[in-house]
């Protein structure tokens, strides 16, 4: 994708700040955190979102995360971690290539990441259950 900004950061054309990088990913601080230290696993190849990227990719995707929020809670002690993925501008995508938010938190950081929850009834949650196993 030779006009997709993170392509170009994950394979190097454009400098980031990277904490971590192996052959087929590269993790980088946000331009615009959320908290100190929020940081994105880019995949080198091109995927759009959750729907295109193969399950192993993205289960190598998770490993990665794993080990960087290990590095996290040592070296800037946060108190919480949100792993965050957005698919589709519904959803809250601005860059249609995959990425995993890996946010650091903290005390009264101030920050929301948590939905607001509603409230359907017991045969609302039947019917959702059926149309999705139907
Ligand atoms: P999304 O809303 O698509 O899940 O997240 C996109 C994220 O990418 C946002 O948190 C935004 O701050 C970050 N971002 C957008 N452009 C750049 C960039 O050029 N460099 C870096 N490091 N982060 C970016
Ligand atoms: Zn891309």
């Amino acid at each position: 994708m030779s006009d997709c900004i993170f392509c170009k950061i994950a394979n190097g054309e454009i400098p980031s700040n990277t904490i971590f990088e192996n052959d087929d990913f590269r993790v980088i601080l946000d331009l615009g955190p959320a908290t100190k230290g929020h940081a994105l696993v880019l995949p080198k190849k091109h995927y759009a979102d959750l729907f295109e990227i193969p399950a192993d990719t993205l289960a190598e995707a998770s490993k990665v995360a794993k080990e960087v929020a290990a590095t996290m809670k040592k070296k800037l002690g946060c108190d919480g971690l949100n792993l965050v993925q957005n698919n589709g501008s519904a959803a809250g995508q601005t860059v249609m290539h995959f990425h995993l938010h890996i946010i650091p938190r903290y005390v009264n950081d101030g920050q929301h990441i948590l939905w607001k929850p509603t409230s359907p009834s017991p045969e609302e949650l039947v019917e959702i259950k059926n149309t999705i196993l139907g």
